[in-house]
């Protein structure tokens, strides 16, 4: 069986750390800046070194290509992105794209024939230092006028990260291409989670990166003297998002596992030590993994706010903020990933992804799926994210083989 030369990624992982490297041992290469042009360089000579084709697309996106025979034929892509969040960590999205250029090595080494070409990318922008899967987007023809009048980062920002990278507006949208072009993708990542190192588990199938909505939900009563109203005439809005909070809670966690809710905001109005509150506003934000479960977990939690304010003589306004929906992974490449560990004699769960990765984008237009690694106590966009060299080569191992089973 084929294997990955565990030495080369490694050895790849250590070099690229030292670009944008912080005192602390994390690293600062945010999208756009000075350390993303370095880390590009690097890349492109890595590619060039290894005598695949280098190809960068009008998003910036960069390639590594290995051409099957058939110039007609479609391409299988695999990848990550070499980008980080501010004094982020070493294997966040490098380990995607460091084992993809090194799958692609072996299998040139090996002189394999496969009927597609391969590729392994590195996204430009995943983590969102100005707009956030900018590169997928635009691969993926979701980059629209919308997303780039109103990027997180400013527009100003956008205009001059892209003249520094020497794209624009245009070339961005030149980037798209057609789903027939395309035979699928596959990411490898770490899991930025527990559940893997808590069970004992040496690789994650991810089966859907999960859909997010959220909503201001205002629970609405009246001001009173918080000394001389007493307690059971009170409508105290506060009373009622406190008891919603608990309510929903437990709800998500007996009936919606594992689903997940939270409450990332709340303010009182009038906002006094001595008034009894008149208005609340709460931030409700829930994940899962599926159309179906957000949309049972919607209606379940918005008729709680309902049944909570009356009980409580107060009514509630909702307010939906977005809407991000499910990624389903394609069942096809699940199994190719489940497969490639059962040959690697590695263990392996199927399980969700509650973070955002380029993969919900790309499963848009390609079947789509993750391959996950855990990484310790699930730390992550932190100096101290760290992945294990054996959890390294058996991602870069199930890459490959996942790759191989599912481009033949
Ligand atoms: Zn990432």
């Amino acid at each position: 069986m084929l294997h990955i030369n565990p030495n080369r990624l490694l050895n790849d992982l250590d070099e690229l750390a030292r670009i944008g490297a912080t005192a602390d041992g994390g690293v600062s290469r945010l999208a756009f800046s000075a350390e993303d042009v370095a880390g590009r360089a690097w890349f492109e000579a890595r590619v060039r070194e290894a005598g695949l084709h280098y190809d960068r697309d009008g998003a910036a996106n960069q390639s590594a290509v290995l051409p099957c025979a058939n110039p007609a034929a479609p391409t299988f892509v695999v990848g990550s992105h070499l980008d980080t969040v501010p004094n982020g960590g070493r294997y966040d999205g490098a380990l995607g794209v460091l084992a993809a250029l090194e799958a692609l090595r072996t299998i040139r080494e090996a002189g394999l024939e496969l009927p597609v070409h391969l590729e392994a990318i590195n996204f430009t922008d995943e983590e969102g230092t100005i707009l956030g899967e900018f590169g997928s987007f635009a691969l993926t023809g979701y980059l629209t006028d919308d997303k780039l009048a109103t990027p997180r980062g400013g527009r100003e920002a956008l205009i001059e990260g892209m003249d520094r990278l020497g794209i624009d507006f245009l070339s961005a949208k030149e980037a798209r291409r057609r789903p027939s072009t395309l035979a699928g993708f596959l990411e490898l990542h770490i899991e930025q989670g527990t559940r893997l190192e808590q069970a004992g588990i040496a690789i994650g199938a991810v089966t859907s990166i999960v859909g997010i909505r959220s909503f201001w939900l205002t629970f609405v009563g009246e001001a009173a003297h918080a000394g001389t109203r007493p307690l059971d005439e009170r409508k105290d809005a506060l009373w009622g998002a406190a008891d919603f909070i608990q309510q929903a809670r437990h709800m998500v966690r007996e009936r919606f596992h594992p689903g997940v809710v939270n409450f990332g905001q709340i303010a009182a109005v009038p906002g006094a030590f001595n008034i009894v509150p008149a208005e609340v506003q709460l931030a409700l934000e829930f994940r899962h993994g599926t159309e179906d479960h957000l949309n049972e977990m919607e209606i379940y939690l918005l008729s709680l706010a309902e049944q909570v304010a009356r009980a409580n003589h107060l009514t509630v306004r909702i307010d939906p903020v977005s809407h991000c929906t499910a990624a389903p992974s394609d069942e096809r490449m699940v199994r190719a990933i489940v497969q490639a560990a059962d040959q690697l004699g590695l263990s392996h769960q199927r399980l969700m992804s509650f973070a955002g990765h380029d993969t919900q984008t790309m499963s848009l237009i390609t079947p789509s799926a993750m391959i996950f690694v855990p990484c310790e106590a699930g730390i992550s966009h932190n100096p101290r994210e760290k992945c294990a060299e054996q959890d390294i080569l058996n991602g870069a191992n199930v890459l490959l083989q996942a790759l191989l089973i599912a481009a033949t």
